[in-house]
């Protein structure tokens, strides 16, 4: 049988898998970081009747420069960043995950490297791979946190194009000091100018502020964000960024033209009508999350610190253990992620009925281990 190794594919992609957190159909799926609160109605109505309007025109190219979505996710960023940002600060694309997959394309690519501190978003690497920029594993302390001079070091040593600092990260659910993202960011500089990619994908969930107001003066620095989780919008795809406006620029010069159809902008610029709403479900989240993180000590769980919509907890001993524990709380009807850091699981913050269903399970899974 033909297999993907049998094809002329590039030879950094052989043997490689595609990204996949599993998507199985059980009663409680806590394992993407998703938003559990379906849209609330008078939002879907609002979507329709945008969408309806967007219709009469899809005979057209949608907006090229997404002008008008722009100018709402800056108005957006200005009202809750701390800084202020205009439509020439903004870019868009269909999720962060392209947002990065532009930047990488534009400050990345053959001959080129970027670096991330590991345990962290896995797609970095991945979409590293896929514009054929070389990655670097950058470290992270024991505790998940980065070490500040360590990581100056491999920034130093390395001298990566690119450096994405997400804060708060992923997997491990804890922000990054802005003192780290500053020092950081000036060891990138010293080393070669480099892009510095902060990954704000769930800044909205932090006990913290955002990082936007550092993009001032300092052009090689860019937030990406997502209306994936605080917006509750995974299905839409939209994720933007915000930079010195050389950055929105530059990405121009990569995306490929009409990439944001006028679906996706009509929808999005809905969305945005509704942001007191959304905000309000974050609040919720927030306070689940920070039960999550008290009661799973309670019972007797390690957690990291969670400045995120999700919560990273275990400890899982043995070869295998968390694998073991995945798969044990699942048989009681709950996903989690095993997102591959020995002994660490994590969950995502759902309702307080999910969270009931998950806790119930790792009581039960703790009382059968100990
Ligand atoms: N960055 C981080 C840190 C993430 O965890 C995710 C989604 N899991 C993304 C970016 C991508 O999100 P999206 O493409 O849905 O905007």
């Amino acid at each position: 049988m033909t297999g993907i190794d049998d094809l002329p594919v590039r030879d950094e992609l052989r043997g490689k898998s595609p990204y996949g957190a599993p998507q199985l159909d059980v009663p409680v799926r806590l394992n993407t970081n998703e938003n559990p609160y379906p849209l609330p109605e008078p939002l879907v109505e609002r979507i329709a009747e945008r969408v309806r309007e967007a219709a009469r025109n899809l005979n057209r190219y949608p907006d090229r420069d997404a002008v008008e979505l722009r100018t709402e996710l800056a108005k957006y960023l200005t009202r809750t960043g701390g800084h202020r940002v205009d439509v020439e600060n903004v870019w868009a694309a269909n999720g962060s995950n392209e947002v990065i997959q532009q930047l990488l394309q534009t400050f990345g690519g053959p001959g080129r490297t970027a670096i991330g501190f590991e345990p962290s978003y896995s797609m970095h690497a991945l979409i590293a791979r896929g514009t054929g920029t070389a990655w670097i594993s950058g470290p992270r302390s024991e505790d998940f946190t980065i070490d500040r001079a360590a990581a100056e070091r491999a920034i130093a040593e390395s001298r990566p194009d690119v450096v994405f600092i997400t804060t708060p990260n992923n997997p491990t659910g804890n922000a990054v000091p802005r003192e780290t993202v500053l020092a950081l960011y000036e060891a990138a500089q010293a080393a070669r100018p480099s892009m510095v990619v902060v990954d704000e994908a769930y800044i909205e969930f932090s006990h913290g502020d955002s990082l936007l107001p550092l993009i001032e003066g300092r052009p090689n620095l860019v937030v990406s964000r997502t209306m994936s989780k605080a917006f509750g919008a995974a299905g839409l795809r939209l994720g933007y960024l915000a930079a010195h406006p050389a950055v929105v620029d530059a990405v121009q010069l990569v995306r490929l033209p009409y990439h944001l159809s006028a679906v996706a902008q009509a929808t999005a610029l809905a969305a945005l009508e509704h942001t007191d709403t959304l905000l309000g479900y974050v609040e919720q989240l927030k306070a689940e999350r920070d039960r999550l993180v008290a009661e799973l000590r309670a019972i007797g769980y390690e957690v990291t610190e969670s400045d995120a919509n999700f919560v990273q907890f275990g400890r899982f001993d043995g070869e295998g253990g968390s694998h073991e524990a995945w798969q044990k709380i699942l048989d009681r009807g709950v996903l989690v992620r095993d997102n591959g850091v020995p002994g660490w699981l994590r969950v995502s913050a759902g309702t307080p009925a999910e969270n009931d269903a998950f806790l119930d399970a790792v009581r039960e899974l703790k009382k059968e281990q100990s």
